[in-house]
């Protein structure tokens, strides 16, 4: 079994990574090389801006390629509930960007030619429990008023011809949802913004900033010092001490991923015939698709822990009984890959952009940014383009999380109260 996320190890090489010496100035220097600032980098080049990308390890090596590669629509809440929190009006507009972050992917897949696998897959949230199922029944009621009419309850009997498994007591099917090979989207996403005359700098840690004038910093990195007129920090949950405003709002939270050796076609039958996304609804729940060669990619938060070669080892194992309860078929099949990867999570689980001290910044999409970094890295370029951008995340309140929240010892208490909920609801 390969300790490495199955995306990278099946991606080709960044090739175009920047080797000349850090230059001494640029218009835009954007720190982090995951899906947020390879976006932005790639609609800044596209526009004639001289766009530097700082990233401390290789470009999408964090959570951008570590991740489930599901493209979904849809929030990470219940979308009543977000209703009552902020209001009818703007839960449907933020429930309407991650159906425009789904196209916009798809868009850029196309103008760039990235060849990804990128397919409209459909996502189904899968009830856990009789109880949950009543709730989606509420949810569907409430999407197909005004919000999202390509979505379909699948009581019990109908999931059947979907996803072959007794663990589950109906679900709802988004349809506007889809899939992609992230490892190869995201490194086809940096030599596109490679080729528009983005510089991306691999092994460039950001270790300090000074602030010279309104958004000019000074920028100090383990390849050297450039000033710049516009920074954006898209750090996700890799945000270090250097960043200290964004280091206290973001919690860091593992999440872990095993895929199986490729299964025949009999063998996907047997379990997903469909080949849609599938997410359940717990809050210590799982998440799954088959990959383009036909392996099952399952993932879940297994155990609050951050991640470490042992600790996904650990959670690797969890994860391989849980998915063999959802799916006894598979008993016999190899693990071949597992990994785990850091979620950016806020408090609320909406993510956050603007600007603060002069930085331009975008994170916290809390298990929901695979769209959402790609939507977001764009609309921070159009800001910083100086262009009218339609922030979804505008005016939302960001006070910073209790100490003991970021600390990783604090982490197995909020998952014994999430397994306490499970249990109970
Ligand atoms: C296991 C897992 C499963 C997930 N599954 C899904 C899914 O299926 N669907 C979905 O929508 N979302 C999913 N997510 C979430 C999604 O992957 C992330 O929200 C998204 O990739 C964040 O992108 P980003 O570019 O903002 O951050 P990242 O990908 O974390 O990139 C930030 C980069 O900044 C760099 N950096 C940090 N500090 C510095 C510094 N000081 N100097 C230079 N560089 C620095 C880091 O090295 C890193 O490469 C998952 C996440 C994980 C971990």
């Amino acid at each position: 079994m390969k300790l490495t996320p199955y995306w990278l190890d099946t991606a080709p090489d960044f090739t175009s990574g920047a080797v000349e010496q850090l230059p001494g100035k640029c218009d835009v220097a954007i720190i982090g090389g995951g899906l947020t600032g390879l976006a932005a980098a790639l609609a800044l080049a596209r526009r004639g801006v001289d766009v530097v990308v700082l990233e401390a390890g290789k470009v999408v090596g964090a959570a951008s390629g570590r991740n489930g590669g599901h493209c979904n629509n849809g929030l990470a809440h219940n979308v009543a509930g977000l209703a009552k929190t902020l209001g009818p009006d703007r839960a449907r507009a933020l429930y309407h960007a991650f159906d425009a972050a789904v196209d916009r992917v798809e868009q850029l897949v196309e103008e760039e030619a990235i060849d990804c696998s990128f397919r409209r897959s459909g996502k189904i949230k899968l009830a856990a429990k009789p109880r949950h199922y009543d709730d989606l029944v509420k949810t569907h009621e409430l999407l197909s008023q005004d919000i999202d009419s390509d979505t379909e309850l699948l009581p019990a009997a109908e999931l059947e011809r979907e996803v072959k498994s007794s663990q589950f007591h109906g679900g709802l099917l988004y349809r506007r949802s889809a899939m992609l090979h992230v490892g190869r989207f995201g490194i086809g996403l940096a030599e596109a913004a490679s080729r528009q005359g983005a510089r991306i700098f691999e092994q460039a840690e950001v270790s300090g900033l000074n602030r010279l004038a309104g958004t000019r910093y000074e920028v100090h990195c383990s390849r050297g010092t450039l000033r710049a007129e516009k920074v954006l920090v898209a750090t996700g949950a890799e945000t270090g001490d250097a960043l200290p405003f964004f280091r206290r709002r973001i919690v860091p939270v593992g999440s872990f991923i095993i895929a199986t050796e490729p299964l025949t076609s009999e063998q996907v039958d047997s379990i997903m015939p469909t080949r849609r996304t599938g997410v359940t609804t717990k809050n210590i729940g799982n998440y799954f698709r088959i990959s383009p060669d036909d392996r099952l990619i399952f993932g879940g938060r297994a155990r609050f822990a951050l991640s470490s070669p042992d600790s996904d080892a650990k959670s690797g194992r969890i994860l391989e009984r849980t998915m063999l309860q959802i799916f006894p078929q598979l008993a016999g099949t190899e693990i071949a890959y597992c990994w785990g990867g850091l979620l950016d999570i806020t408090t609320d689980r909406l993510p956050r952009a603007g600007q603060q001290d002069g930085l331009f910044y975008s994170m916290g999409y809390s298990g929901h940014g695979v769209q959402m970094s790609v939507y977001m890295g764009e609309v921070m370029a159009q800001a910083m383009a100086g262009e009218a951008a339609a922030n979804p995340f505008r005016d939302l309140s960001w006070p910073p999380v209790p100490a003991p929240a970021s600390s990783s010892w604090f982490l197995p208490l909020i998952g014994a109260y999430y397994r306490v909920l499970d249990y109970v609801r």
